[in-house]
């Protein structure tokens, strides 16, 4: 028990000499309050029998502690994994515009105020014309995310009614959102149409004779359903939908507004097919194909849309600021027809393989190290599902790849690579033109300490 009374007191380490510097950086409070857990933890491993380390080692303990809780939060990454919508990496990278939109309006902003008129004025009205003007919508609105559009949508027009939805598409999302929990939610009840692998249109017209109200339809983002299988076409629920005078609402996800052929990928229907071939709304993210700010975007007719822009809820899910003027922005890129050129998700789309490789080579060339081999990127982020590009990787050999990839994320920016065949691999696909050099920095001091300890 005589370790315990030599654990020094909070005032003693106070008065350190290192104490100082953690003062000032962090404040008295929160520099006492550290140590003061560094200290409980301490105590926990001398009753594990371990060993009270020296006043040095506890304030250096408190100074990580204080570090990592002081650290910003989210920060930059590098991502060469060549999956171009990482969602745990913050889905789509945003254009130059749109990052100098959102420092424009940080400040104070014309957010809900008209400037020729002096009066108060819509938060949704910019993004509204741009969304109808490109998409060829009646009426448009943005919430926080595509989970909440859904939501919104059926929590103002499907409660207490009976909601057609086909057995292949009672979807799970990702984070726990499932299609059947929103209905229910929403205060909806689910009319499950069809099999899994096999809905027909008279799957539909079954569930018309049973009273559904609502026609839901989500797009199969982040799965496929193979071999015998078979869904009525857009078009034949919406003629369908039309006769029988009920509201078909179409979860499209992924955001495309441009034919995804063009990039080598299979036909996707974009949001603008979709409203032309039936669908009453549409429902898609900002933050995938689109190339913006995380948003649900909501479009069709404007019956409907007006009675979301009513609902309680959207006030809930009304998007911010700085998320309205990165999405301005991108759309603005889209209607002057430069989204090759200017949204980072596009242009990394339409890289052409002779360019990737190039590049890959000019690494090896740099590093004086590696190979360059064919890879495969990713579209990833529940749009394209198992689709991939082909590319050119970096590759190192390494008898320890897990470990050098530990490296490369220790380095800052943050470095995310991954692992192939026992080689880590870097896709140029997915490096935006500014991290280039950060990035060969990064691969230099990783393999740098692969040296040293050795
Ligand atoms: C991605 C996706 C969602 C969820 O969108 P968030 O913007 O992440 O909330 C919902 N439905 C479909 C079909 C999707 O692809």
């Amino acid at each position: 028990m005589d370790a315990f009374r030599q654990i020094p007191s909070v005032e003693h380490l106070l008065t350190h000499a290192l104490t100082g510097e953690l003062i000032e950086s962090y404040g008295r409070e929160w520099t006492t309050n550290a140590i003061r857990d560094v200290l409980t933890e301490c105590r926990q491993e001398l009753r594990e029998g371990q060993t009270l380390p020296p006043d040095e080692a506890l304030l250096i303990r408190a100074k990580a502690l204080l570090r990592a809780q002081a650290a910003l939060f989210p920060v930059q990454v590098i991502n060469a994994t060549g999956v171009i919508l990482h969602t745990n990496l913050g889905r789509a990278p945003l254009s130059a515009a749109a990052i100098s939109a959102v420092r424009a309006a940080a400040g104070y902003s014309n957010l809900e105020y008209e400037l020729s008129a002096g009066k108060r004025g819509t938060r949704n009205a910019q993004a509204e014309s741009q969304l109808t003007r490109l998409t060829g919508a009646e009426a448009a609105l943005v919430v926080n995310n595509n989970a909440g559009a859904v939501l919104l949508a059926l929590s103002a027009l499907a409660r207490r009614k009976k909601v057609a939805v086909a057995r292949s598409q009672l979807i799970e999302i990702g984070g726990g959102f499932r299609i059947p929990d929103v209905l229910r939610e929403s205060g909806a009840h689910l009319l499950e149409v069809g099999t899994t692998n096999r809905v027909h249109l008279s799957d539909y017209q079954l569930a018309l004779e049973q009273g559904a109200q609502l026609f839901l339809l989500a797009h199969h983002s982040n799965f496929r359903i193979i071999g015998f299988t078979s869904e009525p076409t857009l078009k034949e629920l919406g003629g369908l939908a039309a006769s029988a005078g009920v509201p078909l609402l179409y979860d499209q996800g992924s955001g495309a507004i441009s034919d995804t052929a063009q990039f080598g990928l299979p036909h996707q229907t974009t949001v603008q097919e979709a409203l032309q071939t039936g669908a009453d709304l549409v429902f898609f993210s900002g933050d995938k194909l689109l190339g913006g700010p995380q948003a649900g975007i909501i479009t069709g007719k404007k019956v409907l849309v007006d009675k979301l822009r009513k609902h309680a809820l959207y006030r809930a899910l009304r998007p911010d600021k700085l998320c309205l003027a990165a999405l301005s922005a991108t759309l603005l890129h889209h209607l002057k027809g430069e989204a090759l050129s200017c949204v980072p998700v596009h242009r990394m789309l339409a890289r052409e393989e002779s360019s990737l490789r190039e590049q890959a080579l000019g690494w090896q060339r740099q590093l004086g190290i590696g190979l360059v081999i064919p890879g495969k990127s990713t579209i990833g982020g529940g749009s394209l599902p198992e689709e991939t590009l082909p590319t050119w990787l970096f590759a190192l050999e390494t008898r320890a790849p897990q470990k050098l990839l530990s490296r490369l994320r220790a380095c800052r920016p943050a470095l995310i690579a991954r692992i192939e065949d026992q080689r880590v691999v870097f896709d140029p696909r997915t490096i935006l033109p500014d991290e280039e050099t950060l990035m060969l920095a990064g691969i230099r001091t990783a393999l740098g300490q692969d040296k040293e300890s050795e």
